[in-house]
């Protein structure tokens, strides 16, 4: 019996899990509690930890630090799922083999008797001329981490300059996309922008927040959740462009299809998703970017391999001929089906279609503010504050009693604005698979490159 690169010993069945996020995380536990420690689980991930999303935006606004949303693995899972630390880079069909790249450079490759596709998704980036330049995504801590520390450096060189233009673009921060990230974004990062203000003197009421939308706010959402979500950013000073786009960005400024320049120091891009680059070469069906499979998760015509969570189109039971939407809601449920569904198909229980009852919907604006629709009730203020972090918490799959106490002293101690530094802009680019775009520049009259 010859050990594997994965660290399994051959001779029990193995089921190699791509990703560890809500899909991955949740069918290696669901798999390992359904088979008892019986078969070998490998989850192949670059992180050691799964990602809680949804909180991501409370770490670029100052109130959680990145550790409480970075759930370890190897704390939270049972010891019969192991960890290969790596980004999976070919996946042979036929030989029933995949390979990685470990965070050392060093390639290897394991075969596998089921594969599961939980690979999530990346940015998209649309062919508008300096995107892939001067906008900053948003889809992990090393992002979160870097845009704390780009808004504190923002204020606090908009504090010592004499030059008002300066001081207004180092203010102006513009979100392109309101979607759940964009809109969170631009509300967690108005009431950080504004604290900081206050401590280096500057004016709160200059801190210039605008968000930009081709549709309305929260569009494919519930309606009180949009409406509301609107308002709450309308009424605290967030200037929200919806029926906009974004048509060109350069090193110091926008400029959006109504024709208005914005100086500015910060674009987030928060513009949609497009499944992970690993899914597009194979050779089975892809439907709009994601991997086609039947109601059972499984891919039709390859019994052995499954996809679930974003990277999957899985037919939605409630709304027939469409896929899912990608949320983490779906992606938990899909992961915990696909672990009982290979569980099965290997001899322990049954196999399910999905299902799915949606449990409503929760947004957290900062501050009191927040919107919820728990089961089809729809709350706003408080009540559904207290509902989106009791979601958040329960949710969570380790770091809670960690995560409630940033809570407690967010609310009664003032964020902390130490400028840290360590991340730099080029240690996270956005996806550049866009067309090529000419550069252009805007003329605004301070053009300093990102850094
Ligand atoms: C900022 C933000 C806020 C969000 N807020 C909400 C919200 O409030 N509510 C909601 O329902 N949804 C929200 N979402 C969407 C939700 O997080 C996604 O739908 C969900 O994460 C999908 O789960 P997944 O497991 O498919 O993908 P992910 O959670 O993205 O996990 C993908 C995993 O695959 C790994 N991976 C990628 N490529 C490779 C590779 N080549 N090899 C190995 N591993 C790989 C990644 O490292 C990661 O571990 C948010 C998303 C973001 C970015």
């Amino acid at each position: 019996m010859t050990p594997r690169a994965d660290g399994t010993d051959g001779t029990r069945p193995r089921v190699v899990i791509v990703g560890s996020g809500f899909a991955g995380y949740h069918t290696a536990k669901s798999l390992a509690r359904r088979t008892r420690g019986e078969i070998d689980i490998v989850v192949v991930s670059p992180t050691n930890y799964f990602l809680y999303l949804p909180l991501l935006p409370e770490v670029a606004g100052g109130i959680l630090e990145p550790r409480r949303i970075a759930v370890a693995l190897s704390d939270t899972l049972p010891s019969c799922v192991r960890h290969a630390p790596g980004e999976v880079d070919a996946i042979d069909l036929e030989a029933r083999e995949i390979g990685w790249l470990d965070p050392e450079g060093v390639a290897h490759r394991t075969g596998y008797d089921r594969l599961v596709l939980a690979a999530g998704s990346v940015h998209k980036v649309m062919p508008v001329p300096g995107v892939s330049e001067y906008a900053v995504g948003f889809r992990g801590v090393p992002e979160a981490f870097y845009l704390r520390d780009h808004l504190v450096r923002q204020i606090d060189l908009a504090a010592m300059s004499d030059d008002p233009a300066e001081v207004a673009a180092r203010c102006t921060f513009v979100v392109v996309g309101a979607g759940y990230t964009g809109t969170e974004l631009a509300a967690q990062g108005q009431l950080f922008t504004r604290a900081l203000a206050r401590s280096r003197g500057l004016d709160p009421d200059t801190m210039r927040w605008v968000l930009v939308s081709r549709g309305r706010v929260l569009a494919g959402l519930d309606e009180h959740l949009s409406r509301t979500a609107d308002a709450v950013l309308r009424r605290r000073g967030v200037e929200v462009h919806t029926d906009t786009t974004m048509d060109e960005a350069a090193e110091d400024g926008v400029l959006l299809s109504t024709g208005e320049r914005i100086p500015t120091r910060t674009l987030l891009w928060c513009v949609g998703v497009r499944v992970d680059p690993l899914i597009e070469d194979l050779p089975i069906e892809i439907d709009d970017g994601r991997v086609v499979v039947e109601p059972t998760l499984q891919v039709p015509g390859r019994p052995e391999l499954y996809a679930c969570g974003d990277a999957a189109a899985v037919p939605d039971p409630s709304r027939p001929g469409e896929a899912t939407p990608m949320t983490a809601q779906h992606a938990v449920r899909q992961g915990t089906l696909a672990g009982r569904n290979i569980a099965a198909s290997l001899g322990y229980g049954t196999v399910r279609p999905y299902r799915h009852r949606d449990l409503g919907f929760v947004v957290d604006l900062g501050g009191l503010q927040a919107a919820a629709a728990p089961l089809n009730i729809p709350l706003t203020g408080l009540p559904a504050k207290v509902v989106a972090r009791g979601y958040h918490l329960a949710a969570m799959p380790g770091n809670r009693l960690r995560t409630a106490v940033d809570w407690v002293i967010e609310a009664v101690q003032p964020r902390q604005s130490a400028q840290l530094g360590l991340v730099r802009s080029p240690a996270i680019p956005l996806d550049t698979a866009s067309p090529e775009v000419p550069q252009h520049h805007l003329g605004f009259p301070h053009a300093t490159p990102r850094s």
